[in-house]
């Protein structure tokens, strides 16, 4: 027996003003719902994941990842998936909705935790605003102490969650409203606040706004006899370039520029020329701890802009090569990342072939 995450995508969004479906809507450089799957999968606490969509999703390349049709209300939508996992020896299911992309690992555990004792674990949190309450012609004061806003993932035995589905017939809003108009228990536990949810475009401007920027700049000399390497790429060429690594120009202006917009020193800092440790490392080894360094400060990249200066190789010959590289290497979207070629009019070392120079702007933001 084991457990299964739903991860509703198939929501109207009613609320939110957008040509595109709020859950396909960019978040943080994926699609909403990639973040919650990517959650889930991270946690390896689930033997099936399932995606419940309306609209056609690219697919997924993971084993236990399975796209389902959504229904009109998102109580049809669990619906179909839990006929879906009809004798697929489930034992929980965890619902949750794309539009809280910040869930975390530590909240699933916990809820998993509960499960063990309880048949239905949903996390909540406290209004932190006066309540009140409508009735006919009284609005009435209700203490908020005693207010519980709910969130998802709401989890439930499947067997017991199926058994009220089957016999419901009205409209509900989330799971925990089905087991309490059936006087079922459910234990709450304290949810987390990052986990809210996204209802209207305003809500996906305010998460944008600490926004960093960092500059870059690298030169190296041309010599004979060496692979020329740019962006991560060898790129062939009569000359590559002289240095402690592989001599990427590229790399090593975006390394910079990025350490930059972190705050966080410089590439010679972090990888000194004179440690035998980095001799003749390829400089696309050397972007692992800058990634590593993003991801555990929360940051992602928003763009790069990267002036490439030589007389040659002509630049819009590699270009495309390049990029594709560089997307891969950063694994960011090949749209985020803009290369130029510059030459110098043949003045100076650059203009007679004997180095290359690289510069580049790169945004980061929380
Ligand atoms: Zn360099």
């Amino acid at each position: 027996m084991s457990d299964c995450f739903i991860l509703l995508t198939a929501g109207k969004s009613k609320r939110f003003k957008s040509p595109l479906k709020k859950q396909f809507i960019m978040y943080k450089n994926k699609p909403l719902f990639h973040h919650s799957l990517k959650t889930a999968l991270d946690s390896k606490l689930f033997k099936k994941i399932l995606i419940v969509s309306n609209k056609k999703i690219k697919k997924i390349n993971y084993r236990n990842v399975h796209l389902i049709k959504g229904g009109k209300e998102r109580h049809n939508s669990t619906e179909n998936a839990l006929k879906y996992l009809q004798n697929k020896r489930i034992k929980n299911v965890f619902i949750h909705d794309a539009a809280r992309p910040n869930l975390s690992i530590n909240l699933l555990k916990k809820l998993k935790n509960r499960l063990k004792k309880n048949s239905a674990v949903v996390p909540y949190l406290n209004s932190e605003n006066s309540v009140k309450y409508k009735t006919n012609n009284n609005i009435n004061n209700l203490d908020r102490e005693k207010i519980l806003l709910t969130q998802t993932p709401q989890c439930f035995n499947f067997k017991e969650l199926f058994n009220l589905y089957k016999t419901n017939k009205e409209k509900i809003t989330d799971e925990a409203s089905l087991y309490l108009n059936n006087n079922k228990k459910i234990k709450f536990i304290l949810g987390e606040k990052k986990n809210f949810k996204i209802t209207t475009l305003e809500d996906i401007k305010k998460l944008k706004y600490e926004v960093y920027y960092g500059i870059g700049f690298d030169i190296h000399r041309l010599i004979k006899n060496k692979k020329l390497f740019l962006g991560g790429m060898h790129i062939p060429f009569h000359s590559g370039l002289k240095g402690h690594s592989d001599g990427d120009v590229i790399l090593h202006a975006i390394i910079d520029g990025l350490l930059g917009a972190m705050r966080k020193s410089d590439i010679g800092t972090l990888f000194p020329s004179n440690s035998s440790k980095f001799k003749n490392i390829r400089s696309k080894n050397m972007l692992s701890p800058i990634l590593k360094l993003l991801n555990e400060n929360d940051l992602i990249i928003n763009n790069i802009d990267i002036n490439l200066i030589c007389e040659n190789p002509k630049v819009s010959k590699i270009k495309g090569k390049i990029l594709n590289s560089l997307s891969n290497l950063l694994s960011i979207d090949k749209n985020l990342i803009n290369l130029k070629g510059k030459t110098v009019e043949k003045l100076g070392i650059i203009g007679k072939e004997q180095a290359i120079a690289c510069e580049v702007i790169c945004s980061i933001s929380k």
